[in-house]
């Protein structure tokens, strides 16, 4: 079996990650899941959550705003609307982000359509600011 795989990162506008890892674990739509070298093949879709990715004793903690994976047993390839590493997050952005939204909540009733729209901002927004604090 292989020790390790290639993981890639892309979005819309460009390649955020491409690197030999040895594993994963992914905020899936229908829970976190983790791969390890080898793995069988499947494909399913992300959420907005944290993407922990391991090579040796070293790990990592990106961003991942809505997606989709396919699992090879050699490399995983991600497709996601947006994603940042750990260093690319600009707190203070994501803490306007998250006032903004809350602002937006107090104002808006469920029966609204900008009220998940509000609801979507501020998940981004918290998930930017957890990924953020896991910088060593
Ligand atoms: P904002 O209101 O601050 O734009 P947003 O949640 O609406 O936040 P997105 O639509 O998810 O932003 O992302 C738009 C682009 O901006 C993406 O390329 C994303 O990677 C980037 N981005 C958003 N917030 C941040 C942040 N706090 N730090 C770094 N990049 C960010």
């Amino acid at each position: 079996m292989t020790a390790s795989f290639l993981l890639e990162v892309v979005t819309p506008n460009r390649l955020v990650l491409s690197q030999d890892i040895e594993e994963i674990t992914a905020p899936g739509v229908e829970g976190e899941f983790g791969v390890l070298p080898g793995h069988s093949p499947f494909f399913t879709t992300l959420k907005v959550g944290e993407l922990m990715y391991r090579a040796g004793k070293e790990q990592w903690y990106m961003t991942v705003t809505w997606g989709f994976v396919e699992v090879l047993p050699e490399r995983v390839t991600i497709l996601a609307e947006a994603a940042e590493l750990e260093q690319e997050i600009d707190v203070e952005r994501a803490q306007r982000a998250k006032e903004r939204a809350e602002e937006r909540l107090k104002q808006l009733s469920p029966e609204e359509r900008e009220f998940y729209a509000a609801m979507g901002a501020l998940e981004r927004a918290i998930n930017r600011l957890t990924v953020a604090s896991r910088r060593s």
